[in-house]
This record gives C-alpha cells, sequence and structure tokens, in this order.
C-alpha cells in the first residue's frame, strides 16, 4: 500500500513545535504527549517522529530503531504514569487505523488509556 502522508496533519504540526502539547516524554525517534481531550484520567498519544499513516504503514517501512524506539517508548510511558498492570490499575493500548478504525488524525499514534474501570470494547 502506498500511503500519502499529509504534512498538514495537527501532529505533524505539534512535532515542528507549531502547536504546544504536554510532552511527557521524549526520544530520538518518538513524542509522547497527553491527548487534548482525555477520555480517561491518563490518556497519553505515543507518535513516531516519521511521517508514517498509521500502524502497518510504519510496521512495513519503519527502521528497526524506529520500531523498537515505539515500542520501547509506549512501555516507559506506562512506567511513568504508574500504570503498570497489578491488582489496582492497568491501561488500554490502541492504534485507530483507517476509516474502519476511526483515525482521526493520518499520523500513526498509540492510546494509552489508563486511570480509571473502562469499558469493555470485545464481547
Ligand atoms: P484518533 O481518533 O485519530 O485515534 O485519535 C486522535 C486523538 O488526537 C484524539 O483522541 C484527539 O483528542 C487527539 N487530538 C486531536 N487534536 C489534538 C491536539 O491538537 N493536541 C493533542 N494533544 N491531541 C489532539
Amino acid at each position: 500500500m502506498a500511503y500519502q502522508y499529509d504534512d498538514q496533519n495537527i501532529f505533524a504540526k505539534i512535532l515542528r513545535g507549531e502547536i504546544p502539547n504536554g510532552t511527557v516524554l521524549e526520544t530520538d525517534h518518538c513524542l509522547a504527549f497527553r491527548d487534548i481531550a482525555p477520555q480517561a484520567p491518563d490518556h497519553v498519544l505515543i507518535i513516531p517522529k516519521g511521517a508514517y499513516v498509521n500502524f502497518d504503514h510504519f510496521a512495513n517501512n519503519a527502521s528497526d530503531a524506529e520500531i523498537l524506539d515505539w515500542v520501547h517508548t509506549i512501555g516507559k510511558v506506562c512506567t511513568l504514569l504508574g500504570v503498570c498492570p497489578d491488582e489496582a490499575n492497568g491501561y488500554r493500548l490502541i492504534a485507530n487505523s483507517g476509516k474502519h478504525g476511526v483515525q482521526d488524525v493520518p499520523h500513526l499514534h498509540a492510546h494509552i488509556l489508563a486511570g480509571r474501570m473502562l469499558g469493555r470494547m470485545l464481547p
């Protein structure tokens, strides 16, 4: 699939510093920041700095270093938020992709949602 990346999307603007964000963590290849409309007490988005539209675009084209950094950054954000699951907490990790995945911003992002009991997503 040959994806066209829209460099005017809101996360591209955040990466260029054109829009402020609540940064949680920045690495060589990733930025993690708080969602502007949080759906849980902790709602953080983790994006690669590279121009990837969605998860399969990233997984099929990114370098090993970018992929490892994204995965490690997600793990570090869980640790920073203090939500690594024990009996009392936990989190949900989501990457909406494309129309059926109801993806609004066409730059890959993982959502980490935590801090309250979330509704069941799958039967
Ligand atoms: P999607 O539906 O694409 O998976 O999620 C996009 C997310 O980006 C939404 O949860 C939305 O609240 C968040 N968002 C949209 N615009 C901004 C923004 O300007 N700043 C931040 N921090 N989050 C945003």
